[in-house]
This record gives structure tokens, C-alpha cells and sequence, in this order.
């Protein structure tokens, strides 16, 4: 099946997820078939795709031991009934494993390079790919190289849908297809094991896609288009960020790049940020280096202060350079001329269908995990990435890191012949370590309390930790 009929093989797995997928109009019941194993993810973020890549990087090892066995019977022609019913016991010998993600997107974005195409939209398919296309190449290359397991490890990509319910007592979870003439109808789909991996929204748009408009990699690319335009429109002049973490700090650099390269320096760009310090996890060591970057950039940093939007504030015009906005401080400053604002606080987990499930969630609305990443509520749910409550930083490492150990732990469960098998525990980075980037050719490694690399050579570090990631080189102005 793997090369020949490539072409096929979301229609094939297509036809197969909806044996299990009923949909009725207001609600749906998912069947569940006792021959197949389920394994839904949830999110085809960093952390999801980390745990298909992991789960298919090996064979399920018992159903590969069965294999060998079937293959040893029909050597000796056995009566193969006896090599079918199998004697090793193990739990999951007679299912095939199917792995479903569920994604509203229908591509992955890495995330760490989108500030950077706000100001290289044209940029923006080298940071994006098509999931069905990765479910294509991942399942020809599994199959290529274990040909044993055609037919009994599945992978399928549900793009274009939007987990809406979760229902932990018949273990299945509602989604809407979206933009399709389907999408009156609801759906569900039946797991045995469900991983979250729903990440986190911010509250300014553009930084990471819109939920509601860029669902197609093309539409992204056309929103950063726009954007692109009215950051250049000469009616643009003043750019207010809030929130002077890495988010704000990094995009503060790609917005002065900008500026030089299209030599604005009418352009006046303003950081407000409410602790004393800027970043203020990596310590005062990378608050000097990245506020000497600020000053030597005339980039006007408020600290210790906040921006106040009034009660009818319109966020709807925060990036129309067009409308002059008008804010006051929480120290009493007033900034009377800005014509965009990007709001680079407060992002939230994006687990709202989850309430009301009975999963745990802790007070930030996270999905509450133990060290194994397992849901504390119910064992047969895990969660990585951004959306969990796991006591390390949110970072794109972290969720590649927790994504791959999840992908191995479930490979254990899978060939464990124990009930509860015993799993490995995640352990974040010992020490802190955070590469901010201040435009393309600068920024801060800071490892701990120090700063270990900076300007070009943390630029240059950056760059390649992203060339690992897959990501071409951008052309730097
Ligand atoms: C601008 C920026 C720069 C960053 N730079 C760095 C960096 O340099 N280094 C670093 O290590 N980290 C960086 N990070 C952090 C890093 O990008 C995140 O920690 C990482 O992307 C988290 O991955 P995730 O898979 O948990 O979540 P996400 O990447 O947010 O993926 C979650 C996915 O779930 C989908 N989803 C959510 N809800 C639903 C639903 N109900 N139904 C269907 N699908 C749903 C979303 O569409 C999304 O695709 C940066 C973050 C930002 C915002």
C-alpha cells in the first residue's frame, strides 16, 4: 500500500474513521469498534505532531513480534487461526492501533518564526506545511520501512474541525467540521487513549493565527500581507507593544528591523512593561543587554507601568494606523498618538470545550497533569504542550520534548503486557535557558542568570535551532 497508493490514503482512512464517526444533527454518538485501538490527539501544534512522530517512528513491538510469528506459522504452514489467536497474551494483540489528530487548521505553523513573517509575509510557506501532506509522507515512509505493519498502525488527519465537547464517561469527543457543507452537522470520535495538545491563544491577532479567519495557510499569508501594508502606511506612527517578555521583546526587534530597512525613522515604537525589569525570568543580566539594545534603537521603554484601555475601548481598530488611539498609564501617563497596539500579554489555554467534562483543570483553566503528563483525573488522558499545567516554561522545547517522551510512553503501553505499566516521569530543563531574538541579526542566549552567546552569534544560534526545526534561512535585510 505505501507507494502505490499514496494518493489514496486519506480517502482510504477517510472511509475507515467514519465506521467509527457517526453524525447527527445538535449531538452524535461515536460507535466503538472492539477490533481497533484509538488514540486521538488533539492539536497539531509542536507538541501533538512531536507524539505521532515519536509514535511512528517504531512499530508497535508486540504486534511486530505477532507478525514474525504469523509469518514463522505460515513458514511451516500452520493452520493460521492458531497464529491469529495468538498465545503472548498481551492486551492489544488482536486491535488495530488508529491514530487520529484532529487539527482546525489545515497546517502547522511553527510558531517561533511568526513575528519574523510579519515582517517577510512572503516568507511565510517556509514556516508552514500541509498536515495532509505530512500524513502522506509519514505514512509512506512508515510503511517503506516497516511493511509489516500495513493496515495495523494507522495515522489519519481530521483538518478543518474544532473539538467543541469532550465526554469522559463514554470516552469520545464532539467536533465541528468547519467551512465545509457538513458543517451543521456534529461528529464524534471514540478514544482509548486521548492526548490534549491545544496549546494557548493570545489576545493580540497576527501572532499566532487567527481562530476564526486563517484556517487555510493561504489566508494566514494574506492576513500577514495586510498587516505588512499597514505597518509600512505612512499614516503609521507610533507602535505601542505591551508586555515586555519574550514575545513583546522579540517582536520589538523584528519591528525595528523593519523600520531600518525601509528607513522609517519617523516610526516611533514604545515597550511597556509592568515589572522592573524586561524578561523578567532570565534575570537582570539579560535586562541590561536587551535595554542597551532598546536605547541604542531610540525605542522608548515604560517599566513598572501598565497601558489602561478605556471601559468602549474599540480593540477592533488596535491595528488601523488610520485611527489615532489615545491611552492612559497606571503611573497617570497619557500616550495621545498611537496608531497600533499589540497586546503581547496574557495568553490563555485554549481547554474551554474541556469544562464541564470532569477532566481536571487548575485555576489558570490548564489541563491538570502529573509528572507522567497524565490527566490527574482520568489515567487514559495526557496533555502536552502549552495547554497543561506542567511546572516548566512554556516554551516550544518543552512541548517538543514532552511530545516525544509521550510518544514513547504510549509505545510502552501499547507493547505492555501490565494493566498499568509503569511510566517515565518528564523532567524539564534543570536550568533556564531561553534564546531571545531582537531582529535577525541580534539578540540574548540566556542560560540561567547569564548571558552565554549574544548579538550576532545568539542570532546566528537561533538560526540554526531553527534550520533544525526544517525552517530555510530568512532572507535577512
Ligand atoms: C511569537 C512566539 C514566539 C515564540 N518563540 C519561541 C522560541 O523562540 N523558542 C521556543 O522554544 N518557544 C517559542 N515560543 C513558544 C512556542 O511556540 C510554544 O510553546 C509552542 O508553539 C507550543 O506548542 P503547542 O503544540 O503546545 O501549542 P500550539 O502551537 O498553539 O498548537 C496547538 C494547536 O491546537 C489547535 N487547537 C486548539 N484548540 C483546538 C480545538 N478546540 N479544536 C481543534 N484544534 C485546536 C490549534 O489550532 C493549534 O494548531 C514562541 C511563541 C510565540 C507565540
Amino acid at each position: 500500500m505505501a507507494e502505490n497508493n499514496n494518493n489514496n490514503l486519506s480517502e482510504i482512512m477517510s472511509s475507515e474513521q467514519l465506521q467509527h464517526t457517526e453524525n447527527i444533527t445538535n449531538t452524535a454518538t461515536a460507535t466503538h469498534d472492539p477490533s481497533i485501538l484509538n488514540i486521538v490527539i488533539i492539536g497539531g501544534g509542536m507538541a501533538g505532531l512531536s507524539v505521532v512522530l515519536e509514535l511512528f517512528s517504531k512499530p508497535t513491538t508486540l504486534l511486530q513480534k505477532k507478525n514474525k510469528k504469523q509469518r514463522r506459522a505460515s513458514r511451516h504452514n500452520n493452520d493460521s487461526n492458531s497464529s491469529e489467536n495468538g498465545d503472548n497474551g498481551d492486551k492489544f494483540q488482536e486491535k488495530s492501533i488508529q491514530v487520529t489528530l484532529l487539527e482546525k487548521k489545515d497546517y502547522y505553523e511553527y510558531v517561533p518564526c511568526a513575528l519574523r513573517c510579519m515582517v517577510n509575509p512572503s516568507q511565510y510557506p517556509d514556516v508552514s506545511c500541509s498536515l495532509v501532506q505530512f500524513q502522506n509522507d509519514l505514512m509512506t515512509r512508515y510503511y517503506r520501512k516497516y511493511p509489516t505493519q500495513e493496515g495495523r498502525k494507522m495515522f489519519k488527519v481530521i483538518t478543518n474541525c474544532q473539538v467543541t465537547g469532550l465526554n469522559t464517561e463514554k470516552q469520545q469527543v464532539n467536533y465541528d467540521m468547519i467551512e465545509s457543507e457538513e458543517s451543521q452537522k456534529h461528529y464524534a470520535i471514540p478514544y482509548d487513549y486521548l492526548i490534549v495538545a491545544t496549546g494557548a491563544g493570545y489576545s493580540a491577532p497576527y501572532i499566532k493565527a487567527d481562530w476564526d479567519k486563517d484556517n487555510h495557510s493561504a489566508s494566514r499569508e494574506k492576513s500577514l500581507r495586510e498587516l505588512y501594508d499597514r505597518l509600512l502606511s505612512p499614516n503609521n506612527k507610533h507602535i505601542v507593544v505591551v508586555g515586555g517578555g519574550s514575545v513583546g521583546c522579540e517582536l520589538v526587534g523584528e519591528l525595528n528591523d523593519l523600520k531600518k530597512k525601509n528607513k522609517r525613522s519617523d516610526l516611533k515604537i514604545t515597550l511597556v512593561h509592568g515589572q522592573d525589569i524586561l524578561l523578567e525570568r532570565c534575570g537582570q543580566r539579560t535586562h541590561n543587554y536587551v535595554n542597551k539594545f532598546m536605547q541604542h534603537n531610540d525605542v522608548t521603554v515604560m517599566l513598572n507601568d501598565r497601558v489602561i484601555p478605556s471601559d468602549d475601548h474599540d480593540y477592533s481598530k488596535d491595528l488601523d494606523p488610520d485611527v489615532t488611539k489615545v491611552f492612559s498609564t497606571k503611573s497617570g501617563k497619557q500616550l495621545n498618538d498611537v496608531t497600533m497596539i499589540f497586546w503581547c500579554t496574557n495568553s490563555k489555554p485554549r481547554t474551554s470545550w474541556i469544562e464541564g467534562s470532569g477532566l481536571a483543570l487548575s485555576d489558570r483553566k490548564t489541563v491538570a497533569i502529573n509528572k507522567t503528563l497524565q490527566s490527574i483525573s482520568h489515567p487514559n488522558v495526557f496533555s502536552v504542550g502549552d495547554c497543561n499545567d506542567f511546572d516548566c516554561e512554556k516554551s516550544g522545547a518543552n512541548a517538543h520534548f514532552q511530545g516525544e517522551l509521550l510518544g514513547r510512553t504510549l509505545l510502552a503501553i501499547l507493547a505492555s503486557k501490565k494493566d498499568e505499566p509503569s511510566l517515565p516521569e518528564y523532567k524539564a530543563m534543570g536550568t533556564f535557558a531561553q534564546n531571545i531574538s531582537l531582529g535577525a541579526k541580534d539578540g540574548a542566549f540566556a542560560m540561567g542568570s547569564r548571558v552565554v552567546l549574544w548579538g550576532r552569534l545568539s542570532a546566528a544560534a537561533k538560526d540554526k535551532i531553527n534550520y533544525y526545526a526544517g525552517i530555510k534561512p530568512f532572507k535577512h535585510p
